[in-house]
C-alpha cells in the first residue's frame, strides 16, 4: 500500500440483514470507528438499498460513508426497480459499486452499461468503485489479464483524467467472491500492478498512482495483512466478513495500521 493513497475498506452488505440487524450494525460501527474511520482510512458500508436513507442518518455523525450496491444506466423514467443516481445522492451515498461479478454473471450487466453509470455517477458527484475480475475457467486459460484490462478499459472509457483518479477499482476474482476460497497476496499484487500499468497508459503515470485498487474476495481479518501490505493493494471490498462488526472492524484496523507503518 502506497502512503499517497488513502486507503479504503468498504462493506458489501449484498441482500443481508434485517432492518434492525442493519441498524444495529451501523450503530456499532459508527462507534467502533469512530476513531478512524475518515482520518487514516477511508470506511464505506453499502447496505441494502431499502435500508440506505436509514443507514445514512445512523452514520451521518460519523465519517462512515455509504455506499449504494448498484444503480440505473438511465437518469430517470420506466425504469421499474432500478435506482437513479440522483435518487442514491439524495438518500446519502458518497459511493456506488459497479460491475459487481453478481451484477454482470448473474443480471447480465454489460461493460457498456458499467461505462455509462460511471460516467452518470461522476455527472452527479458519486464515487464509483468499479469492479472487475475474471473467472476460475478464464484464469485457467491464462485470460486473466486480458479479461480484467479489458474490463478496466471499458468502466473508464468514458472517464476524464480527474475522474478516474477519483474513481476507485476493486479487483475481484470471481472464483474468490464468497467462496472462502482467497487470491494469494503474491495474485491480488499481480493483477494490481497490471491494472495500475494499464491505468498509467489510459492516462499518465500520475493518474494511476492516484487511483485507489481495492482486493475484494473472502478478504478475512486472517487475511487482510498479506493482502493489504501489497503495494499496489490500497483497500478491501469485503462482503461476508462485513456482516459481523467484529471481523469488518478487525479489517480496517489492520488496513489502517499498515498504513501507518508505511
Ligand atoms: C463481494 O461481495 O464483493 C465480496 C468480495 O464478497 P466476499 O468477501 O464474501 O467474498
Amino acid at each position: 500500500m502506497s502512503i499517497n493513497r488513502k486507503p479504503i475498506v468498504v462493506g458489501n452488505w449484498k441482500m443481508n440483514l434485517s432492518l434492525s440487524e442493519a441498524t444495529g450494525l451501523a450503530y456499532e460501527l459508527s462507534e467502533q470507528l469512530e476513531d478512524i474511520a475518515g482520518v487514516d482510512i477511508d470506511v464505506g458500508i453499502a447496505p441494502s438499498t431499502p435500508f440506505l436513507s436509514i443507514i445514512a442518518a445512523i452514520c451521518d455523525e460519523s465519517a462512515i460513508g455509504i455506499s449504494a450496491q448498484h444503480m440505473s444506466a438511465h437518469l430517470s423514467g420506466a425504469h421499474t426497480g432500478e435506482s437513479s443516481v440522483q435518487q442514491l445522492l439524495d438518500v446519502g451515498c458518497q459511493y456506488v459499486i459497479l460491475g459487481h461479478s453478481e451484477r454482470r454473471h448473474v443480471y447480465g450487466e454489460s461493460d457498456e452499461q458499467i461505462a455509462q453509470c460511471a460516467r452518470l455517477a461522476h455527472d452527479l458527484g458519486l464515487i464509483p468503485i468499479l469492479c472487475v475480475g475474471e473467472t476460475l475457467q478464464q484464469r485457467e486459460a491464462n485470460q486473466t489479464l486480458d479479461v480484467v484490462l479489458k474490463q478496466v478499459s471499458s468502466a473508464f472509457s468514458q472517464l476524464t483524467a480527474d475522474e478516474a483518479s477519483r474513481s476507485i477499482c476493486a479487483y475481484e476474482p470471481v472464483w474468490a467472491i464468497g467462496t472462502g476460497h482467497t487470491a494469494s497476496p503474491e495474485q491480488a499484487q499481480e493483477v494490481h500492478a497490471a491494472i495500475r500499468k494499464h491505468l498509467s497508459e489510459l492516462y499518465s503515470v500520475a493518474i494511476a498512482d492516484s487511483v485507489r485498487l481495492q482486493y475484494g474476495g473472502s478478504v478475512k481479518p486472517e487475511n487482510a495483512e498479506g493482502l493489504m501490505s501489497q503495494p499496489d493493494i490500497d483497500g478491501a471490498l469485503v462482503g461476508g466478513a462485513s456482516l459481523k462488526v467484529n471481523s469488518f472492524n478487525s479489517i480496517v484496523q489492520i488496513t489502517s495500521k499498515l498504513i501507518s507503518q508505511t
